[in-house]
């Protein structure tokens, strides 16, 4: 809770452009369902104008607020805005968050799926699936172009927001460029071209299907290209992705490319002062991440094993089973309905910090041999604590900053936004030697163990 006026002002009450903005927004959404419930009509005009009237008072929105603005971080009001600080409004976006991913997951049909022609919503986004597929939609085709309108139109806001620091730019504009071209058209693209559905960012443990038999058999059915996407599937997890973790850290993945690490980022911004610091949270995640890594692994080497023997069955358990189960705990419920659906309650990174197998796998590469490290200047810190309130993480990096000791931890995803909101410029994320990585900086030590002289003395 707020302890001083300076530092926790009370936001300004919205400006009259930026109402309309919102008006425009609710409007839109308002429409869709309307379209949902079959009483709009779902053509192209009113796929387009929803489209766009969603974009534009995002992004106009987002212009209004920052652009009048000088650069810096200006979080103001956060913990008196009801939408950021666990009010009615977080509680009401959470619930309607959570039925749309329940639904999505499980009750395709609701939203208009039909094999005799679609309907509702998914009928709406027909023209454009034929447009870039041939293929009429699907439920996760709706999802695609709404996942990558919101990691758009909220990463031109972030851009907005963080435009003083060229690290939070540049790599804002990665995520956005890899959830555009990497996770959205390229697969389309694929489709109409009749090969495999493939993001090829998506790499295991995080696209758990890779090793599913109906798509070992697709990818070698599909000739050259195939057999590309399963050399490439293989590299990326035992040599790209390992190789980028050594040099650059899990930052690589989890903050440049990933595009749930996009989502938060971008979308999921506003909430990120929400993910808890306490002793008790950080024991649940090492409680949670590391089992479900477990769990990926245990769930891939049984599906392996019944490609391979035509086996349903490793030590009495039915390996179908045991994948229809981690997809549905850890595929659909952890990391759709909590993982975005809970933003609001318990932060923008709950799937990254307590249920993703990649970021487990990628913290274990992180934490014993990689290069990465923040490193912190202990003597210019003022202990204001913007760095830990801002962690999404949940990492205590003021504690860090006033012992002068680099991070390394396997959690950072290496957002950088501690070292942005730092006010001292204590912060910096570097990748330098790998041995010697975790001692406390040189100058850091020399001013915290040295003898105490009062200016006068001096
Ligand atoms: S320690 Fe800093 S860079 Fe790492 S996750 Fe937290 S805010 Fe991001
Ligand atoms: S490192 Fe920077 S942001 Fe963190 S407590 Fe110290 S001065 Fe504040």
């Amino acid at each position: 809770m707020p302890t001083s006026n300076r530092f926790y002002r009370r936001p300004p009450h919205l400006q009259a452009r930026q109402q309309w903005m919102v008006a425009a927004g609710m409007a839109s959404l308002v429409c869709m369902a309307l379209v949902a419930l079959q009483l709009l009509p779902a053509n192209g005009w009113m796929l387009v104008s929803t489209l766009l009237g969603l974009g534009f008072s995002i992004a106009g929105f987002a212009w209004s607020t920052y652009s009048g603005r000088h650069p810096g971080i200006q979080n103001d009001g956060v913990w008196f805005s009801s939408l950021s600080s666990r009010g009615w409004l977080a509680w009401l976006v959470a619930a309607f968050l959570t039925f749309f991913y329940c639904v999505l997951y499980w009750k395709g049909e609701w939203l208009g799926l039909r094999a005799d022609g679609n309907v509702g919503l998914v009928g709406l986004f027909d023209p454009l699936s034929y447009g870039l597929k041939g293929q009429p939609a699907s439920q996760w085709f709706v999802y695609g172009v709404l996942y990558t309108l919101a990691i758009t139109a909220f990463g031109f806001k972030f851009i907005l927001k963080y435009r003083h620091n060229r690290y939070q730019v540049l790599r804002t504009l990665s995520t956005v460029f890899f959830q555009l071209a990497f996770a959205f058209l390229l697969p389309e693209f694929f489709m109409r071209m009749n090969l495999p559905y493939n993001d090829l960012k998506n790499m295991w443990p995080l696209n758990y299907s890779f090793f599913d038999a109906w798509n070992l058999d697709a990818l070698q059915a599909a000739g050259w290209a195939g057999k590309f996407f399963l050399i490439f599937g293989l590299l990326m997890i035992f040599a790209i992705s390992p190789t980028l973790c050594f040099f650059f850290g899990k930052r690589w993945y989890c903050s440049w490319v990933c595009g749930c690490g996009g989502l938060a980022e971008t979308a999921g911004d506003p909430f990120r002062q929400l993910s808890s610091k306490s002793t008790r949270a950080w024991q649940i995640e090492q409680w949670l991440i590391y089992p479900i890594f477990l769990f990926a692994v245990a769930m891939t080497l049984g599906v392996l094993y019944s490609y391979f023997t035509g086996q349903a069955h490793l030590m009495g358990i039915s390996t179908a089973a045991l994948r229809a189960w981690y997809g549905f705990a850890i595929g659909a419920a952890f990391s759709g309905v909590i993982g975005v659906g809970f933003y609001p309650l318990l932060g923008s990174r709950v799937w990254c910090r307590f249920g993703c197998p990649m970021a487990a796998l990628l913290g274990i590469q992180q934490k014993f041999f990689s290069r990465f490290r923040i490193t912190t200047n202990g003597g210019q810190c003022i202990s204001c604590g913007n760095c830990s309130s801002y962690c999404e993480m949940g990492i205590d990096v003021r504690a860090y900053a006033q012992r002068g000791q680099p991070i390394v931890r396997a959690s950072c995803v290496g957002c950088g936004i501690c070292a942005a909101v730092c006010p001292r410029g204590v912060l910096r994320l570097e990748n330098g030697p790998h041995p010697n990585r975790e001692s406390s900086s040189p100058l850091a030590s020399s001013f915290l163990n040295a003898p105490f002289e009062s200016p006068k003395d001096a």
